[in-house]
């Protein structure tokens, strides 16, 4: 555990993907179990994978492209991984930027279990939807279940690996805008915290996600998580100070092509990096110790 909390606070910074060229991974180990989560730079787009300890993965959106060939980042990312089957695939909400990458996932993978609100999106996210409901094993509707549910996704390891579900999609009433329906999950290998949640908005002509999260159900105390996955790719209307109050970041991922609807904005980046220490774009991870960030 010592291992593991040297490294957190030896780097502090904020990571954009836009420069990079493939994904960070950062790896998380005891001495027989190691956890990878890597952010997959698809341009302006989300799209995060998890390595669990036990050899079965989590795929966390798609990003915006739908090319079912290795020019589509994610399906370069997975070919090169060697991936022929994905455990647990989460739609965190239905925008283009996030499901239209999944849509290919579902041609070539086999896909044991899909979560998903199923809240109301456009008519093209709907289509993906049945897809991805004819074509995974399993569906979960998140709505089916209360929002602090806990998924146990690797027993077998020291710690297990568990995803709490902090936003089931629905706390601004049945039919929100799909930002406001972004699922919010943790991730948690042992002290080792990790939060996805979408493109949650903190206000303006966004809900409240944000304050929600950090206020209701003592979510605060639940919240706190190092490495933050930046809700809405930088907007000025995500990332505010009473969420990451809570939250308490130590590394934050930034989804954008840098050109797209001007994220990040200086705003969010300012406030993230309270936390996170000055912003910085880092490309020399490359050393093969565990607990560092990599590049893939
Ligand atoms: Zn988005």
């Amino acid at each position: 555990m010592s291992f593991r909390k040297t490294y957190f606070h030896r780097i502090s910074t904020v990571f954009l993907l836009l420069y990079l060229s493939t994904a960070l991974f950062f790896a998380l180990s005891c001495p027989a179990d190691e956890l990878r989560v890597y952010y997959i730079s698809v341009g302006q787009g989300d799209a995060q994978y998890i390595e669990l300890p036990n050899g079965e993965n989590v795929l966390i959106d798609g990003g915006p492209s739908s090319t079912d060939s290795t020019s589509n980042p994610l399906i370069f990312f997975l070919e090169r991984k060697g991936v022929s089957k994905i455990n647990h695939v989460i739609l965190s909400h239905a925008h283009l930027d996030h499901y239209n990458g999944l849509s290919p996932v579902f041609d070539r993978y086999l896909v044991e279990k899909y979560y998903d609100s199923f809240i109301t999106g456009s008519s093209t996210a709907e289509t993906f939807r049945n897809k991805a409901k004819n074509r995974s094993q399993e569906t979960v509707n998140t709505l089916s279940l209360p929002n602090g549910a806990t998924f146990y996704w690797c027993t077998t390891s020291t710690p297990p690996v568990t995803a709490i579900l902090l936003h089931r999609g629905d706390a601004f009433g049945a039919t929100p805008s799909q930002n406001d329906a972004s699922l919010v999950f943790k991730v948690a290998f042992g002290s080792s915290t990790f939060i996805f949640g979408g493109d949650a908005g903190a206000g303006g002509s966004y809900k409240p996600l944000e304050s929600w999260l950090a206020n209701v159900n003592n979510h605060g105390a639940v919240l706190q998580s190092d490495c933050y996955k930046v809700h809405h790719h930088g907007s000025s209307s995500s990332s505010s100070d009473v969420f990451l109050n809570a939250l308490k970041p130590k590394y934050a991922f930034i989804g954008t092509n840098g050109m797209s609807h001007g994220h990040p904005t200086t705003a969010a980046m300012d406030r993230i990096d309270v936390w996170t220490g000055a912003a910085a774009v880092d490309n020399s991870f490359s050393q093969e110790i565990k607990g560092k960030f990599y590049h893939d």
